[in-house]
């Protein structure tokens, strides 16, 4: 094992892979901004070094400092987390020229799955199934016209540099295609410096479900499973589970050995996620692969049993993975919600302050992923999710019941946060009964928001507590030793009433 890995990233994932450092007794590297000198990431690490201003362009963006800072140090190896670096194959392969070990896949096998036309290629001579479409760029719209005709409309345009859905666009008729194909090359070449484009079947109301990989140096790929990820607004996750309500064992077992012939199509190291596209009928289709730790991949650890993070790190080392594909079958149910600075009552408007009170849910089976602490600035500099809020229970219901008893027991006071939107969310019959798809959230968006929020209604709770005390002290004269207690009895019964309507404090 490694003695000393440098952690390129910041916030919740930081903290995460400083914890299975410290559980693997290797010393930890951390890096900051200057916005987050305070933060939970570099006290905790045995190490941290200042790499720049707050913009990520200036710190956590910059790799070669990166590197430079990891040997200085005297690191062996660097862990990229998710986003930032973490899938830029000039990075992996600048840490390995560096004479370092990236905590991840070899630079070769993110660029082989790096463009979304060549992974197809790729996927599509390993035999695993991809959506109808092409392969290449669109010459023009006449041949996408050609293509679609072949099987029909709706169709979806596609950037090969795409990220983020930026160079997207469904076409649901012919005569759209023209304006469509124009817009979307248009878009693509803003966002990546690359117009290319092409065309696939638009798949009606799927489940966005992936499978995790692992797969070590010495040839061994095992897949444990899936993650239903289809609860989304605007392509980002909210909600995640393991397993999914729509995959039998038999699917789990179809699905997981594609993935496992798509990451041995890419020559896969370390930990990845294989994204697929489920329709109603059960048919599977691979959309990317992601050459990473995933947000969401605690959901996975507490079905499968294993740390993630500890594994990518002795995959790297250079360990065998000593497990059979069949020691992995899920146990119980995981849920995990991605506590952002959103304000979903304002069209989740990013909000920022400080966090000036914490309080974390706890109790059997539930576990907090944060890279936040009362005192914390939320500024905008970053992405705007705070924390992770996992659950892990014997069954489903259970685990739906788990969550929302420790979403109420969360208090987040400072910021606006999604905690009240996550409760609504949970209370709906259809994510109750697990029937959803990759539409679904943002088609119930407005019934999801509208009215007051659970934490507007506990304000409105809190105004009426404060007139009663305060009527009441209008009643009496002088203040006496008895308005103490009697202040204290009132924040009891604000607390009851709190607790009675299932709602918390802002
Ligand atoms: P990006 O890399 O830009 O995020 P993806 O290919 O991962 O693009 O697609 C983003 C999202 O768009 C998917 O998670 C899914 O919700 C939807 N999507 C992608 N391809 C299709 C398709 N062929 N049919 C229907 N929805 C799709």
């Amino acid at each position: 094992m490694f003695n000393k890995v440098l952690i390129a990233n910041r916030g919740e994932i930081a903290l995460r892979v400083v914890r299975a450092c410290q559980e693997l007794g290797v010393r930890s590297v951390a890096v900051y901004s200057e916005a987050d000198a305070r933060a939970p990431h570099v006290r905790e690490a045995d190490e941290a070094v200042c790499i720049g201003p707050p913009p990520s362009s200036q710190s956590y963006l910059l790799g070669d400092k990166l590197i430079e800072v990891a040997l200085k140090a005297g690191a062996e190896a660097i862990h990229p987390g998710y986003g930032f670096l973490s899938e830029r194959a000039w990075f992996a392969r600048a840490v390995r020229d560096a004479g370092l070990i990236f905590v991840g896949p070899p630079a070769e096998a993110i660029d082989a799955v790096g463009s979304k036309t060549a992974a197809r290629q790729l996927m599509i001579s390993a035999g695993v199934p991809v959506v109808p479409g092409t392969t290449t760029a669109l010459r023009d719209a006449k041949e996408a016209a050609a293509i679609a005709d072949t099987f029909g409309y709706p169709v979806l345009l596609k950037a090969a540099a795409g990220g983020g859905g930026k160079g997207m666009r469904v076409v649901r008729a012919a005569s759209e295609l023209e304006s469509a194909l124009a817009s979307a090359q248009r878009e693509a070449q803003n966002a990546f410096g690359d117009d290319a484009v092409y065309v696939e079947k638009y798949i009606d109301g799927p489940r966005h479900v992936e499978v995790q990989v692992l797969a070590d140096m010495h040839g061994k790929v095992l897949h444990l499973g899936e993650r239903e990820c289809s609860l989304q607004r605007r392509h980002q996750k909210m909600m995640e589970e393991a397993p999914s309500p729509a995959v039998s064992p038999e699917l789990r077992a179809r699905m997981g050995e594609t993935a496992v012939a798509a990451a041995r199509a890419a020559g896969y190291v370390n930990a990845g996620t294989c994204e697929f596209l489920l329709d109603r009928d059960g048919q599977f289709y691979f959309l990317e692969m992601n050459t990473r730790i995933q947000v969401e991949h605690p959901v996975t650890e507490l079905v499968m049993g294993l740390d993630l993070v500890q594994w990518q790190l002795r995959i790297a080392a250079g360990e065998h993975l000593p497990f059979e594909q069949k020691s992995f079958t899920p146990r119980g149910w995981a849920i995990e919600c991605r506590i952002t600075s959103e304000d979903p009552a304002n069209g989740f408007l990013p909000s920022t302050g400080r966090i000036s009170h914490l309080h974390l849910p706890s109790g059997p089976g539930v576990r907090w992923d944060g890279g936040i602490e009362a005192g914390s600035e939320v500024g905008l500099h970053y992405d705007p999710m705070l924390a992770k809020l996992i659950v892990h229970a014997p069954t489903r219901a259970l685990a739906i019941s788990r969550m929302q008893r420790a979403l109420r027991e969360l208090v987040i006071d400072g910021v606006e946060t999604s905690r009240g939107f996550h409760l609504r969310l949970l209370e709906h019959p259809d994510v109750r009964s697990g029937d959803m798809t990759i539409q679904w959230l943002e088609a119930h968006l407005d019934e999801l928001t509208r009215g007051s929020a659970p934490d507007d209604t506990i304000r409105i709770a809190a105004i009426a507590v404060a007139l009663a005390a305060h009527q009441d002290k209008q009643v009496r004269a002088t203040p006496t030793a008895a308005d103490s207690t009697h202040s204290e009895s009132h924040g009891a019964s604000w607390r009851a009433v709190a607790r009675r309507e299932g709602l918390r404090r802002e």
